[in-house]
């Protein structure tokens, strides 16, 4: 086989749907953000960041910096092996400790990513508990998704955030058979939030666990952060959350909150967690600080959130249409893939703003966007700008506006 050729028609075939995905080459400011410095075949310049996940800027917060850069010059760069042989570092023993109490749960594991804590959790209580049916939300993200596929279990798929669909299934489901409702509370393209305690009524009634993903929430939501679940006064009733370092916490890293019983069962059985090197122990310091801080601030959430209101209006008064939703993310739509990554080129060449338009597959055709996300340090002049651009793009595109 000429492997070269099928890797090139492969590619081919990714370019001709308009699927083919281009990184910007960005250099990060630390004090400058959401500012980086972009790279070009025609040299660099200065552009304005409106899609991090690094919601809140903690990136380039100073405890979370100083507390990285004190950790390798105690304890060096990397862990120095997996967690059972050698690698377990007293940071990780600190960041499960306070990652248990930010949920209210006996104990939490720490994975090298948000991706793999779904994949390896799903796909270890899939295989191993017997007869084990999950069912998961029609939108979960595709960690989940490969996560559950590797368990091999059954899986049943519920519509979104349809609880009728989901009592239907629970109840066609064996009443014998263990079950598991998996789902996310932000969904992270149209920012829709899941009714969480009544999917824990059903879990209750039909006996099932609970596994909430609440990658888009930890650090935001919460009276410490500690997502939508907090804010409602029902992490109780979630057999595991799930979260993320990387994304509002900054950093790097994933982990899973639960009864002790149920972290000890996936750290001694779940081989994405077993064979392979622990987090750098900065890495694992550096998430304690931006946890504790965000535990006891709420300048960053209040500010965040303002930010998100003063985008949407301003978006309003120039009838740019934005996806309505309770939550920080600003799904700015287009409904045209090739008019999407147009104005996304446009905005950063001509305007020095980034945000990577999202199409197809990754949200349905006809609903192609800029997933645009506000945070605390995005000035007034900074949405000014934005809302300009996009006001005069929506002209020269000759895009629908939004009827107030
Ligand atoms: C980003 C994301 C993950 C993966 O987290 P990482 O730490 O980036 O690997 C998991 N679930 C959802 C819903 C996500 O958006």
């Amino acid at each position: 086989m000429d492997f070269e050729a099928f890797f090139k028609s492969e590619l081919d075939g990714l370019h001709e749907e308009g699927r083919y995905r281009v990184f910007a080459d960005l250099e990060r400011q630390r004090g400058q953000f959401p500012r980086a410095t972009r790279y070009t075949e025609n040299g660099s310049h200065d552009v304005t960041v409106w899609c991090s996940n690094d919601y809140l800027g903690m990136g380039q917060n100073q405890a979370v910096v100083e507390a990285m850069k004190s950790t390798i010059d105690h304890c060096g760069a990397g862990a120095g092996g997996t967690r059972n042989i050698s690698g377990t570092n007293h940071y990780h023993v600190l960041l499960e400790q306070e990652l248990a109490d930010l949920h209210g749960k006996e104990s939490a594991l720490i994975f090298t990513s948000g991706y793999i804590s779904n994949w390896a959790t799903l796909g270890t209580l899939g295989q191993k508990i017997p007869g084990l049916i999950i069912f998961s939300d029609a939108l979960n993200h595709a960690s989940m998704i490969e996560g559950i596929r590797y368990a091999k279990c059954e899986r049943v798929i519920w519509k979104h955030n349809d609880l009728k669909d989901l009592e239907a299934k629970l109840k066609a489901a064996d009443p014998k058979a263990p079950k598991l409702i998996a789902f996310e509370s932000v969904y992270s393209m149209d920012g829709d939030i899941a009714p969480i305690n009544e999917i824990c009524d059903l879990a209750d009634r039909y006996g099932a666990m609970t596994y909430l993903d609440e990658v888009h929430a930890v650090g935001m939501y919460g009276p410490r952060g500690g997502g939508v679940a907090e804010r409602e006064g029902i992490m109780d009733r979630l057999t595991i959350i799930e979260g993320t370092l990387g994304k509002a916490f900054g950093v790097m890293g994933g982990y899973i909150t639960a009864s002790t019983a149920l972290c000890d069962f996936i750290r001694s059985f779940a081989s994405g967690f077993i064979f392979t090197t622990a987090l750098p122990p900065s890495l694992a310091a550096g998430a304690v600080a931006s946890i504790r801080h965000l535990k006891t601030s709420q300048i960053e959430r209040f500010a965040h959130q303002e930010r998100v209101r003063r985008l949407r209006s301003l978006l309003d008064a120039r009838g740019i249409p934005h996806m309505p939703n309770p939550s920080h993310i600003v799904p700015v739509m287009v409904g045209d893939a090739a008019k999407c990554k147009w104005i996304s080129d446009i905005l950063l060449d001509n305007f020095n703003i980034y945000v990577q338009p999202i199409n197809y597959p990754t949200v349905p055709k006809k609903t192609e966007r800029l997933r645009i996300t506000p945070t605390p340090l995005h000035s007034d002049a900074d949405i000014d700008h934005l809302v300009g651009a996009l006001h005069q793009l929506w002209s020269r595109c000759a895009l629908a506006r939004a009827v107030a």
